[in-house]
């Protein structure tokens, strides 16, 4: 989730205790849209795990069998 500063147009995931990082004002808006772009993400995340426990397998039963 991102955020953005109403006073200096900061924008980023970081705040300094709930609190703009560039100016520290407390006017910080939620960013619309980024929770819709972070999801594809995390499924990308998901099935390059996926992934790798499939390769993992793959490499167990070739060793064993
Ligand atoms: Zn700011």
């Amino acid at each position: 989730m991102q955020h953005q500063c109403r006073d200096c147009s900061y924008r980023g995931k970081r705040l300094v205790q709930g609190g703009c990082p560039a100016c520290g004002s407390a006017n910080i808006g939620r960013l619309k849209g980024v929770d819709k772009e972070a999801k594809p993400t995390s499924n990308l995340s998901t099935v390059v795990m996926l992934a790798l426990w499939v390769a993992l397998a793959y490499l167990l039963f070739d060793k064993f069998f």
